[in-house]
């Protein structure tokens, strides 16, 4: 069964239950269909957002909730794969090293690691700035 919402030429509208959409078709064709407030005959569906139950609702929106998590954790993958690939692991050393890099005009060195907000307010006081990136752990 389908419920459509239906108007009349008046703009009368009222709603009416259908085994299928062709019924209400054929219906309307043979001018079966009548308003019931004016007993027109031109009859029109009327266009209405789709309906959806409330927990269905819920559902899609979890669903799309966990692929777009999901997508996301690829990406952070793919960027904590990218910083494994090309820079150098120091660790807790990064604020010493990061120094060194920044104030060896030659060293081109890439590196990464972990400071302390600390540590990262000093370099920052230095022109040293660190981007920090959500580190997702590959196993979960
Ligand atoms: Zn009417």
């Amino acid at each position: 069964m389908i419920k459509y919402n239906l108007h009349c030429e008046y703009k009368h509208e009222f709603e009416s239950w259908f085994s299928n959409s062709r019924e209400f078709e054929k219906l309307n064709k043979k001018k079966l269909l009548e308003c019931i407030y004016c007993s027109s005959k031109k009859i029109q569906k009327s266009i209405m957002s789709p309906m959806v139950s409330k927990t269905s609702t819920k559902k899609d929106d979890l669903n799309k909730l966990a692929k777009m998590l999901e997508n996301e954790k690829k990406h952070l993958l793919k960027i904590r794969q990218y910083v494994e690939n090309n820079f150098e692991n120091v660790g807790k050393n990064l604020s010493k090293k990061v120094r060194e890099v920044y104030y060896n005009k030659d060293s081109k060195k890439a590196i990464y690691g972990t400071a302390s907000q600390k540590e990262r307010n000093e370099l920052a006081e230095e022109g040293i700035d660190l981007i920090s990136i959500p580190w997702v752990r590959k196993d979960n």
